[in-house]
C-alpha cells in the first residue's frame, strides 16, 4: 500500500464485531486446510496441474506440489478435490458498495467466486468498516480497497480534497468527467506528492494527451477512450450536466448512429487512430477496466426488459431500482430516451475497443460497475457476465480469468504495494474457488463454484447456498 495502511483494525473491531452479530458469524475463522487431488490452474501460465495438494494456513497457501509426495498436515481441514478444479479467486476490479441491498452484497460476491473488489468510490463510511474488518477476520466478504469519495469535479480546493482522502486513509482516488483541466492537474500534483494511485474517466476538459501528460495510472472503463473519436471543443467550460447531452449531439451529428455500428467500416476510417490510442495506453502502462457488462444491460434494459426482469440475479436487486425500473425513471432508460440506438452502437463500439485494445497488449482487467443500485448490475453474478462478454471478443477463457486474477493483482499492486492474489502458488492470501468443471474449456464453470475460500476462510457449496438464500445484511 502506498500510503494509509490499514492500521485502524483495532478502532473499527468493536464495530465489525456489531455488523457481523445480525449474521451467521460462521466461517470467519481462518485455520489450516488442504484441497487434495486436486487438479489446480495456478494462473501462472495455461495449464492444469492434475493430483495436486494446496495446503492453506493463516489466510495464506503454503505449500502446493503433487498429492503423492505433499503431507497434509495433521489438524488441516481437508477438502476432496477429486475430478475438480482449484484455480484463484476472482476480483471484481470496478464495483461500487452499498450496505442498503436486500442481500448483503459481500454475500454476492463470495457466493459468485469473488475474494477481491476493488470498489470506485465509497459513498460512507462503511467501506473502510467493511474493509478494515474483512482484513482483521471479524467479518465475512471479499478483500475491499477502495479508493473515497469521487473526485467528481466543482472542487473547493483539489489539494486539500486529496489530501483529507489519503489522510482518511482510502486506498486511491477516483477522478471522474467533469473535473476541469486545472482541477485534474492539481489533483494529479497532490496526488504524485503523496504517492496515491488515481483510476478515473477521462474527464471532458481534459483529454486522453493530458491524462498520460499528467500520469493518471489508470482508466476506469473502456467506454471513456470512444470520446477520443469524437470532434469536440475541451474548452467549453460546461456545466457537469450540460457535457453529455453536448457530446451525445455531436455523436448523432459525426455518425450515423441508427444505420448501427459497421466494425470494418469504423476500422477502415479509424483503425490508424484505434492502434494510436493502444500504443499511447500500453506504452504508458496505463491499465484500462473494461465494464462491458455495464453496456450489455443497458441494451438489454432498453429492448428485452423482461429477459433483464428474468435474470436469476434480478431477485437481489432493490426494490427502489425496480421501482424504478417500472416507473421508467431508472438511469438508463432516462439517459437513452429518444436516443435509443446509440446503446446497441455504444456497446459495439466497445467490443471493438476491447478486442483491439486486447490485441495490441493493452493491459485490461475485468470489471463491472455492479452495486450501484441504480443501473441494475449485481455483485457477483456480473462478473461472470463480463468474462463471457470478453471470450466472445477476443480472449481465450485463460486471458479472460487472467483479467480477472493474476493482471487483476498486478494491477492492484500498484495500490497496495503487493502482489497478494491471483495465481496458485505460495505466499498468495488463500483466496481459492473450486470448480467441477474445467472453466479453461467453458468459461461457464466459474457460476456454480462448489466452495470458495477467501483469505483462508472455507465456505462450501451449501453456505455460500445459504448466503444467496436468506442473504442478511452483514
Ligand atoms: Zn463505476
Amino acid at each position: 500500500m502506498r500510503y494509509g495502511y490499514r492500521g485502524s483494525a483495532l478502532a473499527t473491531a468493536g464495530l465489525a464485531v456489531a455488523l457481523t452479530a445480525c449474521d451467521d458469524p460462521v466461517g470467519v475463522e481462518s485455520g489450516t486446510a488442504a484441497f487434495v487431488n486436486v487438479n489446480v490452474i495456478p494462473m501462472t501460465g495455461e495449464v492444469v496441474l492434475q493430483e495436486q495438494t494446496v495446503v492453506v494456513a493463516d489466510g495464506s497457501i503454503v505449500e502446493v506440489g503433487p498429492s503423492s509426495s505433499t503431507t497434509v498436515p495433521g489438524d488441516a481441514e481437508v477438502i476432496d478435490g477429486a475430478g475438480a478444479y482449484l484455480l484463484p479467486g476472482l476480483a471484481d476490479m470496478h464495483v461500487h458498495l452499498r450496505d442498503d441491498w436486500p442481500v448483503s452484497q459481500l454475500d454476492l460476491f463470495l457466493a459468485n467466486g469473488v475474494t477481491t473488489v476493488r470498489s470506485l468510490n465509497a459513498e460512507g463510511a462503511f467501506v473502510l468498516s467493511w474493509r478494515d474488518a474483512i482484513n482483521a477476520g471479524t467479518l465475512r466478504g471479499p478483500t475491499i480497497v477502495t479508493a473515497g469519495p469521487t473526485l467528481y469535479g466543482a472542487l473547493v480546493n483539489p489539494e486539500a480534497a486529496v489530501q483529507q482522502q489519503v489522510a482518511q486513509g482510502y486506498d486511491f482516488l477516483k477522478l471522474y468527467s467533469y473535473l476541469t483541466l486545472q482541477e485534474f492537474r492539481d489533483v494529479m500534483g497532490a496526488a504524485r506528492q503523496l504517492g496515491a494511485y488515481t483510476v478515473g474517466h477521462i474527464p471532458y476538459a481534459v483529454g486522453l494527451d493530458n491524462v498520460v501528460t499528467e500520469g493518471m495510472d489508470e482508466v476506469a472503463h473502456i467506454e471513456e477512450l470512444t470520446w477520443e473519436f469524437v470532434a469536440f471543443d475541451r474548452n467549453l467550460g460546461l456545466d457537469a450536466p450540460q457535457w453529455l447531452p453536448h457530446l451525445v449531439g455531436l455523436i448523432f451529428q459525426q455518425y450515423d448512429v441508427p444505420a448501427g455500428f459497421n466494425d470494418a467500416e469504423f476500422l477502415a476510417n479509424f483503425g490508424d487512430s484505434v492502434a494510436v490510442i493502444a500504443t499511447r495506453l500500453s506504452g504508458a502502462g496505463i491499465p484500462v477496466t473494461t465494464t462491458l457488462a455495464v453496456d450489455s444491460v443497458i441494451v438489454q434494459k432498453l429492448f428485452a426488459p423482461d429477459a433483464f426482469l428474468a435474470r436469476d440475479e434480478s431477485q437481489y436487486l432493490p426494490d427502489t431500482y425496480l421501482a424504478s425500473l417500472s416507473h421508467g425513471t431508472e438511469k438508463h432508460q432516462v439517459q437513452f430516451a429518444g436516443i435509443e440506438p446509440l446503446a446497441p452502437y455504444k456497446y459495439a463500439f466497445d467490443r471493438l475497443l476491447a478486442r483491439e485494445f486486447h490485441e495490441a497488449g493493452v493491459t485490461l482487467v475485468a470489471g463491472t460497475d455492479c452495486g450501484t443500485g441504480t443501473m441494475g448490475i449485481v455483485p457477483g453474478f456480473a462478473i461472470h457476465d463480463e468474462l463471457k462478454i470478453l471470450t466472445a471478443n477476443g480472449f481465450t477463457a485463460y486471458e479472460a480469468i487472467a483479467a480477472a486474477t493474476v493482471q487483476a493483482s498486478q494491477v492492484m499492486a500498484s495500490i497496495t504495494g503487493e502482489d497478494a492474489f491471483g495465481t496458485i502458488e505460495v505466499g498468495k492470501r488463500a483466496d481459492l474457488v473450486l470448480l467441477g468443471q474445467n472453466p479453461l474449456q467453458d468459461i461457464a464453470a466459474l457460476r456454480n463454484p462448489r466452495g470458495v475460500m477467501a483469505r483462508g476462510v472455507w465456505y462450501s457449496g451449501e453456505q455460500l447456498d445459504g448466503m444467496l438464500a436468506h442473504g442478511g445484511s452483514p
